[in-house]
């Protein structure tokens, strides 16, 4: 997977005149630490879970990145997206380097006591490697501000102060931002919205949502609520489908009680497999969910002439291509989905300054840094003649290239 993602490195490079010890510092993650995690279940047994943090690269700050729980979680993918993570935040100018963390569970299967216990084991696990000035984690797949704060807090008790500047994506209570729960896919919307006439967007633009969990419910009322026609959305169950629009408010609020399938029978709704979403009659299509939904065998199914990249890395690089030559624009991940590390930042800011922005400071800061980072990034890509994913590395490249060279030639690791 790191090996894939490495190829968009090179791409970039070729466009840029970048000296080599840029690419050498940039091929491999700084360190990665794989733990053991042992904790009490309720029923009194012990069990033990295999976990990772990776710290890609901190040339342009203290890493950061998210923690996904997952069954299928790997140092390889924890790699991967820590390294998406380090142009992510160089995309959208932010004083951070990457890094991402995770354990191999599903989250599911664990009460809510024991995901506490186990989200305290972490912390304990990797206390030395974190920190406000060296790495700062926050939600990914499966975890949310609840988690985030069990972990700020064990950080806290840890090192004997209220830290919360360790975490981002807290709860309000506990130091989060206003505007962060919805802020990954608001960046997006912001981003479409400052692009929609490049892209050729009328109102009422169809919207096809595959992933139906936090970026994807978010999209998919912000988008309605801007006269959008969110005509599907699906989780792993099933996608839900009407080609004259979905009520919105009513899949969101079937999903948090049990599920999008009770509303395949409303008229006018169809209940499909949740691959169909992919295939969906439409004009934007957002992956908001997992790693490699689109690639070299549904790809030709693709029917949207936009795709928006909530999700990391829903496209595997061969797709990318086929993509590509069907003039399909791809708003890739590293700045279709960078609203959420963003608003991560400005949480970080208040923490550290102890005062507190209004939701509306926060979206306007939000709106004004995506709209000018993914207006370089439009830019950069019809000067050059390249995709926008292609422009959004080659314009992050630039940025992590001046400050590995600003470090100096005898310097190597930061923190
Ligand atoms: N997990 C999110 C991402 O992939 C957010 C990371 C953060 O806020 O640090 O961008």
């Amino acid at each position: 997977m790191l090996a894939n993602a490495l190829t968009r490195l090179d791409e970039a490079a070729a466009h840029l005149n970048i000296d080599s010890d840029v690419l050498e510092k940039l091929k491999f993650p700084r360190e990665t630490t794989q733990v053991r995690l042992m904790i009490r279940m309720d029923d009194g047994s012990r069990k033990s879970f295999m976990a990772w943090r990776c710290r890609y690269d901190d040339t342009r700050g203290p890493t950061k990145g998210g923690i996904r729980f997952h069954p299928d979680a790997s140092a390889d993918e924890v790699e991967t997206l820590a390294f998406w993570m380090t142009f992510k935040c160089a995309v959208m100018n932010l004083p951070y380097g990457g890094g991402k963390g995770a354990i191999k569970v599903d989250p599911h299967a664990l009460s809510k006591a024991e995901l506490e216990r186990l989200s305290r084991a972490y912390i304990q696990a990797f206390s030395r490697i974190i920190g406000p000035d060296r790495d700062i984690p926050a939600p990914d797949v499966y975890t949310n501000s609840m988690i985030m704060g069990w972990m700020a807090d064990e950080y806290s008790s840890i090192v004997g102060a209220t830290t919360p500047a360790v975490i981002t994506g807290k709860p309000i209570a506990l130091g989060g931002s206003l505007g962060r729960e919805d802020a990954t896919a608001r960046g997006g919307f912001y981003l479409i919205r400052r692009l929609a006439k490049e892209l050729g967007l009328e109102l009422g633009a169809r919207v096809a949502v595959q992933g139906f969990g936090n970026a994807g419910q978010h999209i998919a009322r912000l988008m309605a609520g801007d006269g959008y026609r969110v005509v599907a959305v699906s989780d792993s169950r099933g996608c839900l489908h009407n080609p004259a629009g979905l009520d919105v408010a009513a899949a969101i609020a079937a999903k948090k009680e049990g599920g999008l399938a009770a509303l395949g029978q409303v008229k006018g709704n169809e209940w499909l497999p949740p691959e169909a979403a992919i295939g969906i009659d439409c004009d934007v299509l957002v992956p908001a969910a997992l790693e490699d939904m689109i690639h070299k065998d549904n790809a030709e199914e693709v029917k949207a002439k936009i795709v928006l990249e909530l999700a990391n890395g829903p496209i595997t690089p061969e797709a990318d291509k086929l993509l590509a030559q069907r003039g399909i624009v791809v708003l890739p991940d590293i700045l279709a989905n960078a609203g959420g590390v963003t608003v991560s930042y400005f949480e970080w800011v208040q923490n550290r300054q102890g005062y507190y922005w209004t939701v509306e400071e926060v979206h306007q800061r939000l709106k004004a840094v995506m709209e000018t980072e993914g207006w370089a990034i439009w830019q950069r890509s019809k000067e050059l003649g390249i995709t926008m994913r292609s422009a959004a590395y080659v314009h992050a490249l630039a940025r992590l290239a001046q400050a590995i060279e600003a470090h100096g030639t005898q310097q190597f690791f930061t923190a």
